[in-house]
């Protein structure tokens, strides 16, 4: 047994010991997924450990003895076809015993100190109970290195050694997974320190390999993973993968007492340590691109793969309107069409095939020619469809996409291109969100680790609402289960009535984006003038938003009027009507093109209602940030005074530093923390390269830290500032202090490059020049300091995938309240008209709900003043940012 299973003796409370691997598909912010469990599980004062190669790797655990259980014999050798990486194992690892007396003598020297803090002792951390902060009191030896690194220099590895000398230790254990062709050493089970997992936020797939593991469905593979996990001491288990792999862990927990006990009986495991891993606990995090989880919005990689699809079909659009061709564009997704509908929604497709809502007539091949041929008539040069990689018809037949391409050259003589995106949708970059949402989940994972009873069931971590949440990991599964079974017996209802209000509202907005049909459109008396104005800074989804509203118009019959350069080019008369095709490219368009200012309309109040007027407006679409809600606000108060404004008026946030009040996000915020992510990663990698270089960057965002905050959580920046906690002298030394001690406490010669995120308006005294020149006189030897400043680059080039298709469903939301509250010919009303403040409202994410407030609501939650909401729901994630960034537990406050 080469574990060192850890028994404190005396009776101690044991220190808890985590485990955490990644299973299945890989998925972009998997590893930041595992940096957080290592990190809050640190911070928490358990042991860590990764295990590599999923399932597998826990199976196999150190010792080369181990057969790998259950084996198929079809896997020579114990390898799985479908992991190639994993190499039958030959040569033995080296034990506790084996290594020499020092190394011996400095892991237990570790142990002891850490076994000395209790798990969930008073120093732990929660984000979410601000109260129990305390700093680590083991901070040098919770922020050294794991035993990767030791264990490395300790057999000589000279592939450790030699990683070592290339510097980041983030990149040591993924390495260690593949060390240049040679057979892996046999260690699955390693324990990690906070370091090891530095610098992983921005690696995309899975730095700790994962595997799918055919001898962990069998009983007796299940018995050696619980056999090494007792080895290891480890009674915490984290596992990020997909459906089967929870399915899996779900298993491993339930049998876990007769486990045990066959381990016992088998004389595998001592009396000691049957009595004291009576119980496992195991949490779930979803990695999965396909987001298909039942009980949470999304899954870790999703986004990010929405990212690779739509910079494919973005790249494509423009290939295939200059040689006017269609392509057919098959994306992932077994029985799940979310990629597949956003993708199509975020750029602008003409139509999409997903699995669970197959088209509705059994001749589908008419209805999409049909659909493409309006298109084409009215102008449009190109046809994009996507197909889901599970799309099936009626009767389950799949739709593939040759099939498609077949019937489009047939059909309608189209020039036309099958692409499969297949692995490039996995890979890449994790976008903002699959570096946040997985950090917080992290950390949430590591709570219910820690909180668990034998009682309590094994939770699996998802967001719903904009909130971390934990849900019974079985109902999860079998909910998500059941979309397929759906599916199978052909209860497409039931299919979709599994998918949230998100994805049926996403649906409907592409419908009605690509529809010419004009089956849909109101009677001609009802039909209304619909103005769209841009108001503020440029924000990523203004455009988008602009073009599902001109899109919902012309669908419905309505006429939408484009006021051009704000409220300023309503006062010059620049307004035009928008067709159908001037909107077609504006999904993946940056900027305004309508043109925007922050004129307000009280700059001349007189002269906006005339222009109201002459134009006959009949309803308001008003996109932008604290500018346009205050102009609504403006109207909506001299609504009395002019009639002209007591039409219905509604105002779409959009704005980067997401300060307008009640939305928890606002269209653009997306695309700046993506712009900032893109930016920060390459400053990052000049500081790294300068090895003890700080960086302090300098971000937008007015009065509020938002981006500032999610920027940091994004990027790992080990300190933020934000106006809302502001900058003092003593907060200064403190931060100065924390520098000093982490970069004492880097390998000598082998510092590393550092980011510190300060929101611009934190303070008009400690600018970021100040700032950098106190980091550099005060990092003297140990560190220099240097300062960028991101400024309009956060506005971002190409908005978001989730900007894009956040603003369609808004968009539409917007339009239907519009159409709902708006009368035709309202300019021409003679006599005394009634008006309701319920008409001129604002929309906003709250959760996952989207709601209408009115003017008075909303400034129940603004500073005026500040220009900026007073509920900001981001609030606590600095300090979480700060903690995953080590200060919290350097700095003695
Ligand atoms: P993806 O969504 O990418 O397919 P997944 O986690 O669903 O991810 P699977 O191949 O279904 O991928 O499962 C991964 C591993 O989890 C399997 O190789 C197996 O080791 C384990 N596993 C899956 N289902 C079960 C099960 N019912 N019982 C025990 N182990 C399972």
């Amino acid at each position: 047994q080469d574990g060192q299973s850890s028994r404190p003796a005396g009776g101690a409370k044991r220190q808890k010991k985590i485990a955490v691997l990644t299973s299945g598909g890989d998925s972009a912010g998997m590893n930041a997924a595992v940096r957080a469990v290592v990190r809050q599980g640190i911070a928490r004062g358990c042991q860590t450990f990764i295990i590599r190669e999923g399932w597998e790797g826990l199976v196999r655990g150190n010792t080369a003895d181990i057969t790998p259980a259950a084996t198929p014999a079809t896997f020579k050798n114990g390898s799985d076809p479908s992991s190639p990486n994993l190499k039958p194992l030959k040569s033995s690892s080296v034990s506790f015993a084996s290594l020499p007396p020092s190394k011996q003598l400095e892991l237990q020297r570790a142990d002891d100190k850490l076994a000395s803090i209790e798990a969930g002792a008073p120093h732990a951390f929660s984000y979410t109970n601000p109260e129990e902060v305390m700093p680590l009191s083991a901070a040098p030896l919770s922020f050294g290195y794991g035993e990767l690194l030791k264990d490395g220099a300790g057999e000589a590895d000279e592939n450790a050694l030699a990683d070592a000398q290339r510097g980041g230790l983030g990149a040591r254990v993924a390495d260690a997974r593949e060390p240049k062709g040679k057979t892996l050493k046999g260690k699955y089970i390693v324990r990690v320190g906070w370091d090891d997992v530095r610098g992983w936020l921005g690696e995309g797939g899975t730095l700790i390999g994962s595997s799918r593991c055919p001898s962990f469905r069998t009983k007796e593979g299940r018995l050696q993973a619980a056999h090494n996990l007792i080895s290891f001491g480890i009674d915490c288990l984290a596992v990020c993968g997909g459906d089967g792999s929870l399915t899996g862990a779900d298993k491993l927990r339930g049998e876990w007492p007769e486990l045990v006990e066959e381990l016992h009986k088998n004389g595998k495991i001592d009396d000691d340590q049957r009595d004291a891993y009576q119980h496992l606990n195991i949490v779930g995090l979803v990695g999965s691109i396909d987001n298909d989880m039942a009980c949470t919005d999304m899954t870790i990689g999703a986004l990010t793969a929405l990212h690779r699809i739509c910079e494919s079909i973005d790249s494509i659009s423009s290939t295939a309107s200059s040689h006017s061709r269609a392509f057919v564009i098959e994306v992932m997704g077994r029985h799940c069409g979310w990629l597949a509908l956003l993708a199509g929604i975020a750029t602008g497709a003409d139509y999409v095939f997903i699995p669970e809502d197959p088209p509705k007539a059994d001749d589908w091949e008419t209805e999409m020619c049909d659909l493409l041929q309006s298109h084409r008539l009215v102008g449009k040069r190109k046809s994009i469809v996507i197909v889901a990689e599970g799309a099936l018809d009626r009767h389950l037949k799949p739709i593939k996409s040759e099939y498609v391409k077949s019937v489009l050259v047939d059909r309608l003589g189209l020039d036309t291109r099958v692409t499969t995106l297949g692995h490039t949708q996995r890979g890449g970059k994790p976008c903002a969100m699959d570096r946040i949402l997985p950090t917080l989940q992290g950390v949430q994972a590591v709570q219910a680790l820690l909180e668990a009873t034998p009682e309590t069931p094994s939770y699996m971590i998802g967001i719903q609402e904009n909130k971390i949440i934990k849900v019974p990991l079985l109902e999860a599964v079998a909910q998500t289960q059941a979309v397929a079974t759906a599916i199978e017996n052909k209860d497409f209802a039931k299919a979709m009535s599994y998918r949230d209000s998100e994805f049926k509202e996403m649906l409907q907005a592409f419908r009605i984006s690509s529809s010419l049909d004009i089956k849909d459109h109101v009677p001609e008396k009802q039909r209304l003038r619909i103005g769209i104005i841009h108001v503020g800074a440029p924000a990523g989804g203004m455009n988008a938003a602009t073009r599902q509203a001109v899109r919902f118009c012309h669908n419905r019959g309505h006429l939408p009027i484009g006021i051009h350069n704000g409220f300023e080019g309503l006062l010059d008369d620049n307004v035009t009507e928008l067709s159908w095709l001037r909107v077609d490219t504006w999904t993946t368009r940056g900027g305004s093109e309508l043109g925007t200012n922050r004129t307000l309309p009280s700059e001349d109040l007189g002269q906006v209602a005339a222009g109201f007027q002459r134009h006959s407006l009949d309803a308001l679409l008003i996109i932008g940030g604290f500018e346009a809600y205050h102009s609504v606000m403006i109207m909506e108060q001299a609504r009395a005074a002019y009639p002209s404004f007591q039409i219905p008026m509604i105002h779409l946030p959009a704005t980067i530093s997401n300060n307008v009040p009640l939305s928890d996000f606002s269209l653009g915020s997306d695309t700046s923390l993506n712009a900032l992510v893109e930016a920060c990663d390459a400053i990052k990698q000049s500081a790294a390269a300068s090895r003890n270089r700080v960086f302090v960057v300098e971000t937008q965002g007015g009065q509020s830290g938002y981006i500032a905050t999610l920027g940091a959580l994004a990027v790992g920046a080990v300190l933020v500032y934000t106006p809302e906690d502001g900058i003092s002298l003593k907060l200064l030394q403190e931060d100065v202090e924390f520098m000093r001690r982490r970069y004492e406490l880097d390998p000598k010669g082998r510092s590393e490059g550092r980011l510190v995120i300060r929101s611009e308006k934190s303070s008009s005294i400690y600018s970021t020049e100040i700032l950098t020149k106190i980091m550099k006189e005060e990092g003297k030897e140990l560190f220099d300091a240097r300062s960028a400043s991101l400024g309009h680059t956060l506005q971002g080039g190409v908005p978001s995938p989730l900007d894009r298709t956040r603003a369609a469903r808004l968009s539409l939301r917007c339009m239907q309240f519009l159409e709902q509250h708006a009368t035709p010919n309202a300019q021409h009303v003679r006599g005394k008209r009634t008006y309701s403040s319920a008409t001129a409202v604002m929309i906003a994410i709250r959760g996952s709900q989207i709601v209408y407030a009115t003017m008075e609501e909303a400034l129940k939650c603004t500073d005026m003043k500040l220009r900026k909401g007073t509920d900001e729901w981001w609030g606590d994630l600095k300090q979480l940012a700060e903690m995953m960034g080590g200060r919290t537990g350097l700095v003695k406050n």
